[in-house]
């Protein structure tokens, strides 16, 4: 027997839709590309969403058609993102951090019709469009004043794009199911993959962020959501906030640390989230010129493990909670969440610490499981580690055009993490599959050595790779960055490293180098770590 309620469908625009009836006063702060910033109301951002999707339909842009974003967090692209998705197209929000031949392959493998990109992108893109397939339009996203002369084809002025039309404009009512918007993982093996989310996972996705132990997001919360939308949709936060009733505040393209903390004061922001190394410049920042975070409660960190230095400094020193989360570009990206629960309450603040290390728990819409390399599910006892397999309703079934599925026969995906569960219900990461460290048969995780060696007060940041050795096979090697005007000798290290960690997992060497290589994400990229040291030879080999 079927229910017999309203099939009402799970789709985006009905998210804006809500923001727009029930918040229509409420604030978006931009900063722009052009320079100068720009405040508005969710009222006029979707009127300025209804006009874009008219104007792109004006354009013979149809449902299906990929609408491609290359861009930093702004108003423009909000809005653009809502259109695109809402008028029944994919928007497929392109990281402009990739390197110029991925960008390529991405734009020509998704099929892009049409682009729309920050002014500061035209360089880049002149000297790419040749080589891009499919695309017909560009539109920069500036007004008139702001057009730069340009090499590009069939170039189109945004505001003047959008402002053209009247906004009276109905959002089609999708089937839930349709294709909302692409993302392509950073390809750190092989060729980038794209995640083809639907207007049903991105809904669900935004419902359970919403909860009170998630993000902490609500009416009141002013956010700066300083994760770019091209990182797996800004982690799901501009369609939460609008959901909501939560300011935005957008940085544009400034992410150094003085404009992201006038931000913070100015905008009175209680909320922000982004990768750790945003944060360890931030703190540096507020350190070295005795600053306050002014009325900022939490942040959400994720992306990368986040470093028990990083969360003690925020909490202890400027009273903002650290929500540690964990997720990917196939996840949508939330898969787990950091936040305490009943059992966790009960600790010493030192266990809590503890327990605020780790990935966090599975939030509601996710399932988890630890399998071993042949299939077999591990208990959840804080010492079986093995593959992270998640699946849920916003988890990718398969990769964009792959044809086929990327699922196991039990429908779980992997992750390509290693992990174990505690008895709290907490997940920890310990490594990614292809980082681990093998030595002598057992496994040392890199990331539990690079959380330990940041910890040192003179340490900027710090990378471990496993290299070649000849009887252990690998052994770990430390790469530190040193803070500024520091110095970090290796036995100083490694006595700091004696007693926090298992003996057999003491680095053989610590060098010590300018800065470590990023991927376009933000991680550490131990592949080019990997090659870079790749003939290093360990002391003593
Ligand atoms: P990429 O395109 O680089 O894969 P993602 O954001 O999709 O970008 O990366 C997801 C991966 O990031 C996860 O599989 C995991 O290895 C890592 N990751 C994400 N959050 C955390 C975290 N809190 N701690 C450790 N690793 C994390």
């Amino acid at each position: 027997m079927l229910g017999q309620m309203q099939n009402w469908p799970l789709l985006v625009s009905k998210l804006l839709e809500s923001g727009e009836v029930n918040h229509p006063n409420r604030e978006v702060f931009s900063m722009l590309p052009e320079g100068g910033e720009f405040r508005y109301t969710f009222k006029d951002l979707a009127l300025r969403a209804r006009k874009c999707a008219q104007a792109m339909e004006r354009l013979g842009i149809e449902k299906g058609d990929r609408v491609a974003t290359l861009a930093w967090n702004t108003h423009r692209h909000v809005e653009l993102w809502f259109a695109g998705s809402g008028m029944g197209g994919v928007t497929h929000t392109v990281n402009p951090r990739l390197f110029p031949e991925q960008l390529i392959y991405i734009m020509n493998h998704a099929e892009d019709k049409i682009l729309f990109l920050d002014v500061t992108f035209v360089p880049l893109i002149e000297k790419l469009a040749p080589m891009l397939e499919t695309i017909e339009h560009y539109v920069i996203m500036v007004g008139r004043e702001h057009m730069p002369e340009t090499s590009l084809p069939n170039v189109i002025c945004y505001e003047e794009f959008v402002e053209a039309e009247d906004g009276n404009y109905e959002w089609p009512q999708l089937d839930e199911n349709t294709a909302c918007g692409l993302c392509y993982t950073s390809g750190t093996t092989g060729n980038p993959k794209g995640v083809l989310y639907s207007h049903r996972s991105n809904f669900l996705h935004t419902l359970t962020v919403l909860q009170k132990d998630v993000l902490s997001i609500g009416a009141h919360t002013v956010i700066l959501p300083v994760v770019p939308m091209f990182h797996a949709n800004a982690w799901g936060i501009p369609y939460a906030a609008l959901a909501a009733g939560s300011k935005l505040v957008l940085n544009g393209p400034h992410h150094d640390p003085e404009t992201l903390h006038m931000l913070l004061m100015r905008e009175k922001v209680t909320m922000t989230a982004a990768v750790p190394t945003v944060w360890m410049q931030m703190l540096r920042h507020l350190k070295e010129n005795d600053l306050n975070c002014g009325e900022l409660k939490d942040v959400t960190i994720g992306g990368s493990a986040v470093p028990r230095s990083m969360i003690q400094t925020f909490q202890d020193d400027y009273g903002v909670r650290v929500n540690h989360a964990w997720g990917m570009t196939e996840c949508s990206p939330l898969g787990s969440l950091g936040s305490e629960n009943s059992a966790v309450a009960e600790l010493s603040n030192e266990e809590k610490l503890d327990v605020q290390c780790k990935q966090g728990r599975p939030v509601l819409g996710v399932e988890m499981a630890i399998k071993d390399d042949d299939g077999n599910h591990l208990p959840w006892d804080g010492k079986s580690s093995g593959r992270l397999m998640v699946r849920g309703p916003w988890i990718v079934e398969s990769y964009y055009r792959s044809g086929e599925t990327a699922l196991d026969d039990e429908g779980w995906f992997d992750t390509g993490d290693v992990s174990l569960m505690d008895e709290y219900g907490f997940m920890q990461i310990t490594d990614r599959a292809k980082d681990v460290i093998k030595s002598g048969g057992e496994w040392i995780s890199s990331i539990d050595l690079e959380n330990e060696a940041v910890g040192h007060p003179g340490v900027a940041e710090a990378g471990v790779i496993g290299v070649y050795h000849p009887k252990w096979d690998e052994r770990p090697l430390l790469c530190i960055v040193e803070e500024d005007g520091q110095t970090v000798t290796k036995e100083e290290m490694l006595a700091y490293l004696d007693g926090k960690i298992a003996k057999w997992w003491m680095p053989d060497d610590v060098v010590t180098v300018e800065e470590l290589p990023h991927t376009a994400t933000g991680k550490i990229s131990k592949k080019d770590l990997r090659d870079q040291f790749k003939d290093y030879k360990l002391p003593g080999t």
